[in-house]
C-alpha cells in the first residue's frame, strides 16, 4: 500500500499524503513546502530491516539525505542507528534522541574538534578515510586517554553504474583508502594503544539499481578481511554503506531482500555483523515538494529553428519553488515526477511538454524539462515526487530566498517540523556597514 494516493476519504481525487489532502497543507502552511509521510518512512525502514533479518545487523540511516529532527526522531524511535559526516549531524542525532553507540562517522575530512566530540559521546565507529585521519584520530584519542573504535573505509574500485557525481568507489574517487594501502594501515592501527580496529567499510555510490556491484564490492572486502585474519586481526563488522536506489521514474531497483540474502550468505559463515547506511532508500519516496504555479509563458521549443509558428503557447511553467529548494535536477540532471495536486486538472486537456522552472536568475534553474503536463494556470498546486532525500538537506538561500517549510504527516494529522524561514533570517548573522565601522573604531589601529 502506498501512502501517496488520490483516494481521499471525502471521495476527492486530489493528491493525498496518508489521510491528509495536500491542498489543506498548502492552505495552512503556504508554498513551497516539503511534506513527509511518517508511515512511509517507517515502512521503508522496516523493509530494509526485514531484508537483513537473516544476519546480525545495524541500519545506520545516512543523516545527510534528510536531517530534519522529526525525521531523525521517527527513525531513532524504530531503533535505527545513524551515519553522520559532521559534528553538526552528530548533534542533530543526539538532539533527536539517537543512541551514540549506534552512530558511525564517515567523511574524508574530519576536524580534531569533531573527532573529540564523537569520542566523548562514545560513537560506535569512525569510518577512517585516510592515513592522515588515522594519525589525527590516534592523537586526539591519546589526549583524551581513550581508545577510538575504527573501521577503515576502503575503495574497492567497482563501478556502481550510476551518475559520475554519485559514484564514490572508483579508484579515481576522493573517498576511502585504495585497496593496496588498506592492509598496512589496518596493521598499523591494530598496534596502536589508542585505536581499536572494529570493522571495514565502503560506500561505492548512490542510486544503485543492481545488486551485482554491491556484492562484488563485498567479495573484494572479504578478501581483505581474510588477509587480516591471517595477520591475527579480527573484525566485528563489515559496513557496506548506503546507495540502494529507488524508483524515480521507471527504474526497477533490485529488492533489498535479494541483497540481504547475498550479504547473509557471505557474512554469516564468518560471524561478522553487517552495517548498512541507507539514506535515499528510507526517505526519498517518503516526501514531496509542494509548490504553486506563478504563471506560464510561451517561447520557442528547442530545435524550432527560425519558424515563427513553432512557438509553444505554453513553453514555461514558472513555479514558486526553485533550484535553491531542490538542486537535484540542476546538479545531476535528476528526473523527478511532477503532478498537479487537483485531480480535475487532468481533465483540462491533453498533456503537452513544458519546462517547469523557478524564479532564480540562472538558466540552470529548472525542476523539469520537456515534461508532458496538462494545461496549467496561475495558482495551480503541483507536487514534485521523490523529494524526501537530498531535497531540503541541500537547500540554500540563493537569490535571498528563505528556505521552505517542512511538514510531517501522521495519519489524518500533520504539523510543521521546520518553519518557513523569515526574511530577517537571511541576514541575521550579518553586520551592516555602520556596525562594521563601529567595530573597527573600537578596536583601534592594529
Ligand atoms: C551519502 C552516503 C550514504 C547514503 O547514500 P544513499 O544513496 O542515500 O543511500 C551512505 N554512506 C555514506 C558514506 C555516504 O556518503
Amino acid at each position: 500500500m502506498d501512502h501517496f494516493h488520490r483516494t481521499g476519504a471525502d471521495g476527492s481525487d486530489d493528491l493525498h499524503v496518508e489521510g491528509v489532502a495536500l491542498t489543506a497543507i498548502a492552505e495552512a502552511v503556504g508554498t513551497p513546502t516539503y511534506v513527509y509521510s511518517r508511515a512511509t518512512l517507517e515502512r521503508h525502514y522496516r523493509v530494509m530491516d526485514d531484508a537483513l533479518a537473516g544476519l546480525p545487523h545495524t541500519i545506520c540511516y545516512s543523516v545527510k539525505a534528510n536531517s530534519n529532527l522529526a525525521v531523525l526522531g521517527v527513525l531513532a524511535k524504530l531503533g535505527s542507528g545513524f551515519d553522520i559526516v559532521s559534528v553538526g549531524e552528530l548533534e542533530r542525532v543526539l538532539r533527536a534522541g539517537g543512541e551514540p553507540a549506534k552512530v558511525v562517522f564517515s567523511g574524508v575530512g574530519k576536524r580534531d574538534d569533531e573527532l573529540r566530540r564523537a569520542l566523548q559521546v562514545g560513537i560506535r565507529a569512525f569510518n577512517v578515510e585516510s592515513a592522515f585521519e588515522l594519525e589525527r584520530l590516534e592523537a586526539v584519542a591519546a589526549a583524551l586517554g581513550q581508545r577510538a573504535p575504527i573501521s577503515l573505509r576502503v575503495n574497492p574500485d567497482v563501478d556502481p553504474g550510476t551518475h559520475p557525481y554519485i559514484a564514490t568507489g572508483l579508484r579515481s574517487s576522493k573517498f576511502g583508502v585504495p585497496m593496496p594501502e588498506a592492509l598496512p594501515l589496518f596493521l598499523r592501527a591494530a598496534q596502536s594503544p589508542h585505536l581499536r580496529v572494529v570493522g571495514v567499510d565502503c560506500h561505492i555510490g548512490s542510486q544503485i539499481v543492481e545488486i551485482a556491484p554491491l556484492v562484488d564490492a563485498l567479495d573484494r572486502i572479504l578478501t581483505l578481511v581474510d588477509r587480516l585474519a591471517e595477520h591475527g586481526v579480527a573484525l566485528d563488522h563489515v559496513d557496506m554503506g548506503g546507495g540502494l536506489g529507488i524508483p524515480y521514474r521507471d527504474e526497477a531497483p533490485a529488492p533489498p531482500d535479494a541483497l540481504g540474502r547475498a550479504y547473509a550468505e557471505r557474512l554469516s559463515p564468518r560471524g561478522l555483523e553487517l552495517i548498512v547506511e541507507p539514506g535515499r532508500l528510507i526517505v526519498g519516496n517518503a516526501g514531496v515538494l509542494l509548490m504553486r504555479v506563478l504563471g506560464t509563458k510561451g517561447g520557442a521549443l528547442p530545435g524550432a529553428g527560425d519558424d515563427p509558428t513553432a512557438q509553444a503557447a505554453t513553453r514555461f511553467v514558472i513555479v514558486d519553488a526553485a533550484m535553491n529548494d531542490n538542486i537535484r535536477p540542476a546538479l545531476y540532471g535528476a528526473w523527478q515526477a511532477i503532478e498537479p495536486v487537483a485531480g480535475e486538472v487532468a481533465c483540462r486537456g491533453d498533456p503537452a511538454p513544458v519546462d517547469v522552472v523557478g524564479p532564480i536568475c540562472e538558466s540552470g534553474d529548472f525542476l523539469a524539462r520537456a515534461r508532458p503536463l496538462p494545461p496549467l494556470r496561475r495558482d495551480d498546486l503541483l507536487a514534485m515526487r521523490s523529494a524526501g532525500a537530498y531535497g531540503f538537506s541541500m537547500a540554500s538561500t540563493y537569490n535571498s530566498r528563505p528556505r521552505a517549510a517542512e511538514v510531517l504527516v501522521d495519519g489524518d494529522l500533520f504539523a510543521v517540523v521546520r518553519q518557513r524561514e523569515d526574511l530577517a533570517s537571511l541576514w541575521r548573522e550579518e553586520r551592516d556597514l555602520a556596525t562594521f565601522e563601529t567595530a573597527l573604531r573600537s578596536r583601534g589601529p592594529t
